[in-house]
C-alpha cells in the first residue's frame, strides 16, 4: 500500500516537472489555424481575386467568364460562379502528394442535379471529385474513381441550398480512410484500400477544376464560394473543427493559435521501462562545475549498471530545461534532479557554481582545404561512391541550366529586356513570389563550387567559369543603375535611407505583378541589388508581417543573404572583383538603413516569424569584413544579432550565450544559420559570447532536438513541421509532425555549424554528427536517378520521401541548399592545422588530397561503408602529425597498420588517432574498423529507435503505408544475432523484411521501429 502511494506521488511530481510543454511564440503569423504552413498547398480566399494566398503562388484562373464577385453579409466579398464559369488550377498543384484535404465555404444557389464543386484528375475516368447534389442520392458526394471504378466515396444525405455551409473532404493515406465533414463535424467516413493518389494525378496532364467537371456529364456550379483551401496533409477532426470555427468569423483570415499535439501517434505507458532501460539497476549521479551566470552543461548520457546485457550503452537522462539563468546567479552548490524515460530512476547533478570569469574560448586552429585540392575517386571495388553519384547528378544538370533563367527576375525588377530564350524559374522565383532571387544566390554558390570542384573535367570547369562571369557581369551592370540618374539631368535618389514610394503609389508595397511592380531603380539608393524593388526591406522596418498580400512581405534579408553569399563565394574561388564590388555596394546599402534603426525595432524585426528570417546574412557580412577589413561590415553583421535568442533580452540577461535554451518551439532553419553567423562573428570580433552561443546551441540541438538521420525540425507542438519542438528532449511527445520532419536545409546549416566548431575544438562528437547527417540525410535527400531532392524527410512509419526540382527549374529553400550540398561533398574529408603541421582525416571516402603547402598527396582507398577498412598512401615526404577519426560507433576493436605492420596501440572509439612521424614517399596507413549494429532511441520513448550498422542507418523497406511502428525483437546482448544479410551490400533481413541504407531507400520506409530487447 505504502509503496503504491509513493509511486503515484512520484508520478505526479514528474508530471509537474516535465510534462508541461508550453509553447514559445515568435510574433507574426506563424500558424494558420494551428496547422504549419508547409501542410498548405493553396488557399483561395476569393475576396476579389483568384490568387493563391499561400506562398506557393498557385493562382487559379477563371474560365468562361470574367471574374464576378458578390457582396455578402457573412464574408463581405465572395466569388460567384454561374452560367458555366469555373476555375482551373495550375497542373503542378497536386504533384507528389500522398494525402489530400480540401476545405471550403459554399453557398448553393441552384438545386439542379450534379454540379461539380471540384474535379481533380488526369483523366475523366480517374479522378477525385465532389458534387453537392449527386444525381442518385441528391446529397453531397465526394468520390475517388480509378479507371471508371469507384474506389471510395462518402455521402451526406442532403446539403442545404441558399445557406453558407463549410465542407471538408479528407483523403487520409496512412490510415486509408476517406472522411467528409460538414460545418466542422465529421459527417461521413469510409475505410478504403486503394487511396493511392499517384495513379490518378500526372504532373503533365492534370486537370484541376473548381466548379466544373472533367467530362461533359456534370453541370457547372451555381454557387458562391469563399476560402477554398487545399492541404497536403490529412486534416484531423480537431484541425477541421478549428478551421471551421476560425473561418466563421467575418474578416478573420489568419489565426495565431497553437494546438496541443494531435494524438495520432501510438501512445505508450510512460511508466514502462523500454529498451536497455529494462535492465537498469542503477544510474550514476554527476557533479558539474559552472561559473556564475552560466547554466551548467549537463551530460545527456551517464553511466548505468545493468542486470543483463554486456555492452549496453550509457543511460540517457532527461534534465529539466530552465528558461532563464536564475539558478546560477550566485556562487554555491545546488542539485538538479533528472529522470530516465519509463523508469523511477532520478539521477542527480550536483552543480558547483564558481565565482570566476567565464572559461576561455578556443582559437581557430584548423582550416579546410580548397575544393580543388580534394578529388573524389572511384571506390576500392571499382565503383562510383554515393558521393560521386550525387555530385554528378547535380554537376551535370547544373551545366545544362540557362543562367538567364536565374537572372530573369533581376532584369524584371530593373525593367530590362529579357534576352532571347530566357524563361523565368518556377516555385519560389515566379513573377509574384516575394522570395524571388533566392535561387539565384544558391546558384551563384553552386557554380562557384562546381567551378572549383571540376578540375577533373576541363570542359565543365571552363563552362562554369563562363557562367560565373556572365552572372556577375549582369548583376554588376544592374547594380550600377541603382540610385543614379537614368539620363543626364533626371531626378534620382542615391541615399539608401531616402528611397521614396514607387511612382504613383501611396504606400510601400510588395506588388511584383507585371503591371504593379515598380522599376524606378534610379530612386533605390546606390548599390541596391535584388530581384525585387527595395519596398520589402522598408516594409519590414515598418512592422510588416509575413504573407501573400501586398502589404506583407516574405523574407527580404533571407533572399539577400543567398545573393551576398553567392557573390562572395564567386569572389573567393575566382578572384572576380566585380562580384566583390556588387556585394560591398549592397552591404553599404544595408548598413545605411539598419544603422539608423533603434535596437527595439531590430529586435522586433528579427523575431518576426519568416518575415524577419535573414538566413546567415550576419555570416556573409562578417565574412565581407574579413575580406575587406572595412569595419562597417562587421558592425552591420552585428546589427543582425538575434538579441532575444542570443542574450535573452536587451540587457543580455541570459540567452544562449549563458547556455539557456531560448529557441525551443522556434522555426528551426530561421535560426540555425544565425548561429553559423555567430561563429563567424566570433572569428572576426573575438567576442567570447559568440563562441558560447554557437557551442551551446550545437550541444543542445544535437542532443535535445535531433532525429536519427541528423535532422532537427518537425514539431507537432507547436504544430509546425519546420519548428523545433516546444520543449527540449521531447521528440516523441511533441515531434514527429504529420506534416513532415527534418527540413533538409536545416541539416545543411547544421553541417556548416558543426565543421565550423571543429575548426576551433577538435571534439570527435562533432564529426560523428557530421558523418551521421551527411550519410543519412544529405546523401539520402537525393532522388535515385536525378538531382531532384527533398524538402522534409518524413520519419513516421511507412513514409516516403518526396523529391522535386529534377530539372532545376523551380526552387524551394531546400532545393537551393541541395545545389550547394552536392557540389561540395568533398569539403570535410580532410582539414589541416593553420600551421600546416597536422592533418585531420574526418571521413572515410575514396578520395585524393593534394596538400599543396606540403607538396604531399594523400590517397585514401576504401569501399567504405561497404567495407570496413581504408588505406592511406602518402606521396611525397615530410613531417606532420596524422590525426584519423575513430568514430564513436567503432566499438568492435580498431586495427591499425603502418607500412603493413600491425601497431600494438589500444585505440578507443570517439577519439582522433594520432600518428606523428617523418613520412616517406609510399608510406601506408591502414585502418580497420569493424561495423556492428547499434540502436539510436528517441530520448523520451526509448523503444522507438533506429537501427544502425556502423554509420549507416538501416530503414525497413515497407510495401504499405502504416500508422503504427514496425515491431521488432532483438537480442539484448547481441543485436545482430537475429539479423541476417550481406554486410558488403548493406542489405539485411529481420523477420523476412528487408533493411537497406536510408540513403538508398526511395520507396516507403520505416526509419523508426518499435524495438523490444530480450
Ligand atoms: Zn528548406
Amino acid at each position: 500500500m505504502k509503496t503504491s502511494i509513493i509511486r503515484s506521488l512520484s508520478i505526479i511530481i514528474i508530471s509537474a516537472l516535465f510534462c508541461k510543454s508550453p509553447t514559445y511564440a515568435q510574433s507574426g503569423d506563424q500558424i494558420l489555424d494551428g496547422i504549419g504552413e508547409t501542410g498548405l498547398i493553396a488557399r483561395y480566399i476569393f475576396d476579389g481575386t483568384t490568387k493563391d494566398w499561400s506562398r506557393n503562388n498557385l493562382h487559379a484562373t477563371l474560365q468562361n467568364n470574367s471574374e464576378t464577385y458578390a457582396a455578402d453579409e457573412k464574408f463581405k466579398n465572395v466569388l460567384s460562379l454561374s452560367n458555366g464559369s469555373y476555375l482551373s488550377l495550375p497542373e503542378a498543384t497536386l504533384n507528389g502528394i500522398e494525402s489530400l484535404s480540401i476545405t471550403t465555404w459554399i453557398y448553393l444557389n441552384s438545386t439542379e442535379n450534379n454540379p461539380y464543386l471540384f474535379d481533380f484528375g488526369s483523366r475523366e475516368d480517374s479522378h477525385f471529385f465532389a458534387t453537392p447534389k449527386a444525381k442518385q442520392t441528391d446529397g453531397f458526394e465526394a468520390a475517388l474513381t480509378k479507371n471508371g471504378t469507384t474506389v471510395s466515396e462518402t455521402t451526406i444525405a442532403s446539403l442545404e441550398s441558399k445557406k453558407w455551409v463549410h465542407l471538408a473532404v479528407v483523403i487520409d493515406f496512412p490510415s486509408q480512410s476517406f472522411n467528409t465533414y460538414l460545418d466542422g463535424e465529421l459527417a461521413a467516413t469510409k475505410k478504403a484500400s486503394d487511396l493511392d493518389l499517384s495513379t490518378i494525378f500526372n504532373a503533365d496532364s492534370n486537370k484541376l477544376l473548381i466548379g466544373n467537371s472533367l467530362s461533359a456529364k456534370g453541370t457547372s456550379l451555381d454557387a458562391l464560394l469563399h476560402d477554398f483551401r487545399i492541404y497536403r496533409i490529412p486534416l484531423s477532426k480537431t484541425q477541421v473543427a478549428r478551421i471551421y470555427q476560425n473561418s466563421s468569423k467575418t474578416g478573420e483570415t489568419v489565426v495565431n493559435e497553437r494546438a496541443e499535439p494531435e494524438d495520432n501517434l501510438p501512445v505508450f505507458e510512460d511508466t514502462i521501462p523500454q529498451l536497455y532501460n529494462r535492465y537498469l539497476t542503477a544510474v550514476s549521479d554527476v557533479i558539474v562545475e559552472t561559473v556564475v551566470g552560466q547554466l551548467p552543461r549537463l551530460p545527456r548520457f551517464v553511466e548505468g549498471s545493468y542486470k543483463l546485457p554486456v555492452g549496453a550503452p550509457q543511460v540517457r537522462v532527461l534534465w529539466p530545461a530552465p528558461e532563464d539563468n536564475s539558478s546560477v546567479l550566485k556562487p554555491g552548490t545546488y542539485t538538479i534532479t533528472g529522470r530516465v524515460s519509463g523508469t523511477d530512476f532520478k539521477p542527480t547533478a550536483t552543480v558547483i557554481v564558481k565565482d570566476t570569469d567565464a572559461h576561455d574560448t578556443p582559437n581557430r586552429t584548423l582550416e579546410p582545404f580548397q575544393l580543388n585540392e580534394v578529388s573524389l575517386d572511384a571506390n576500392a571495388l571499382g565503383k562510383d561512391s554515393k558521393f560521386i553519384e550525387n555530385r554528378d547528378k547535380f554537376i551535370n544538370t547544373l551545366a545544362e541550366t540557362n543562367p538567364d533563367s536565374f537572372l530573369y527576375m533581376f532584369r524584371n525588377a530593373f525593367g530590362q529586356e529579357q534576352p532571347d530564350g530566357a524563361e523565368p524559374l518556377g516555385v519560389w522565383d515566379t513573377q509574384e513570389t516575394k522570395l524571388r532571387g533566392h535561387a539565384t544566390g544558391h546558384y551563384l554558390t553552386a557554380i562557384a563550387q562546381a567551378y572549383s570542384s571540376t578540375t577533373y573535367d576541363k570542359k565543365l570547369h571552363q563552362k562554369f567559369e563562363n557562367t560565373m562571369n556572365y552572372m556577375v557581369n549582369t548583376l554588376y551592370d544592374l547594380s550600377q543603375l541603382s540610385g543614379k540618374a537614368k539620363s543626364t539631368g533626371a531626378d534620382f535618389v542615391s541615399d539608401p535611407s531616402a528611397v521614396p514610394m514607387g511612382p504613383g503609389k501611396s504606400s510601400y508595397d510588395s506588388d511584383l505583378s507585371e503591371t504593379g511592380i515598380r522599376t524606378d531603380y534610379w530612386n533605390w539608393g546606390s548599390g541596391y541589388i535584388s530581384a525585387y524593388p527595395p519596398d520589402q526591406f522598408i516594409m519590414l522596418e515598418n512592422g510588416a508581417k509575413y504573407g501573400g498580400q501586398e502589404d506583407r512581405v516574405w523574407a527580404p534579408y533571407y533572399t539577400l543573404h543567398k545573393i551576398l553569399a553567392g557573390l562572395i563565394d564567386v569572389y573567393e574561388v575566382s578572384g572576380n572583383e566585380k562580384a566583390l564590388e556588387v556585394a560591398e555596394g549592397m552591404a553599404e546599402w544595408v548598413h545605411t538603413r539598419l544603422s539608423k534603426l533603434p535596437t527595439e525595432t531590430l529586435i522586433t524585426m528579427w523575431n518576426t516569424y519568416i518575415a524577419g528570417e535573414f538566413g546567415g546574412i550576419n555570416e556573409s557580412l562578417a565574412h565581407l569584413y574579413r575580406i575587406t577589413g572595412k569595419p562597417e561590415y562587421l558592425k552591420t553583421a552585428q546589427l543582425f544579432d538575434n538579441i532575444k535568442v542570443f542574450y535573452g533580452d536587451a540587457e543580455h540577461a541570459h540567452g544562449l550565450a549563458k547556455n539557456v535554451d531560448t529557441y525551443r518551439g522556434l522555426h528551426a532553419n530561421q535560426h540555425i544559420p544565425q548561429i553559423v553567423g555567430a561563429l563567424e562573428l566570433y572569428r572576426n570580433s573575438e567576442s567570447p559570447e559568440y563562441y558560447h552561443i554557437a557551442d551551446n546551441f550545437w550541444y543542445k540541438t544535437k542532443n535535445d532536438y535531433m532525429y536519427s538521420i541528423g535532422g532537427v525540425a518537425g514539431a507537432r507542438n507547436p504544430a509546425n513541421a519546420e519548428c523545433f519542438v516546444a520543449q527540449p528532449a521531447t521528440l516523441y511527445e511533441n515531434g514527429l509532425s504529420a506534416g513532415g520532419q527534418n527540413e533538409t536545409c536545416g541539416t545543411y546549416n547544421m553541417l556548416k555549424l558543426t565543421r565550423g566548431l571543429f575548426f576551433y575544438k577538435q571534439q570527435p562528437e562533432l564529426m560523428d554528427y557530421y558523418e551521421r547527417a551527411l550519410y543519412n540525410q544529405i546523401l539520402a535527400s537525393v532522388a535515385e536517378d536525378s538531382p531532384a531532392n527533398t524538402y522534409h524527410i518524413p520519419l513516421r512509419p511507412g513514409s516516403k520521401k518526396q523529391f522535386s526540382n529534377a530539372d532545376m527549374s523551380g526552387f524551394t529553400c531546400c532545393n537551393g541548399t541541395a545545389l550547394e550540398s552536392s557540389t561540395k561533398l568533398q569539403n570535410s574529408i580532410y582539414f589541416k592545422s593553420v600551421d600546416n603541421k597536422a592533418l585531420f582525416v574526418n571521413l572515410f571516402v575514396p578520395s585524393t588530397l593534394n596538400w599543396t603547402e606540403k607538396d604531399i598527396i594523400i590517397k585514401q582507398e576504401t569501399a567504405f561503408p561497404h567495407k570496413d577498412h581504408s588505406t592511406f598512401t602518402i606521396e611525397g615526404k615530410g613531417k606532420f602529425s596524422l590525426n584519423i577519426r575513430i568514430p564513436g560507433w567503432a566499438k568492435n576493436g580498431v586495427e591499425l597498420k603502418i607500412n603493413g605492420k600491425i601497431q600494438n596501440t589500444s585505440i578507443e572509439p570517439d577519439t582522433y588517432l594520432n600518428v606523428e612521424r617523418k613520412w616517406k614517399n609510399g608510406d601506408t596507413v591502414e585502418l580497420k574498423m569493424p561495423f556492428s549494429f547499434h540502436l539510436d532511441p528517441i530520448m523520451d520513448q526509448e523503444n522507438i529507435a533506429s537501427l544502425f550498422y556502423g554509420p549507416v542507418l538501416l530503414a525497413a523497406q515497407e510495401s504499405e503505408p502504416r500508422t503504427d511502428f514496425r515491431k521488432i525483437t532483438l537480442d539484448a546482448s547481441d543485436l545482430g544475432k537475429t539479423i541476417s544479410g550481406n554486410p558488403e551490400k548493406l542489405e539485411f533481413k529481420i523477420d523476412g523484411v528487408v533493411y537497406k541504407p536510408f540513403y538508398e531507400t526511395y520507396d516507403r520506409h520505416s526509419v523508426y521501429l518499435d524495438v523490444t530487447l530480450n
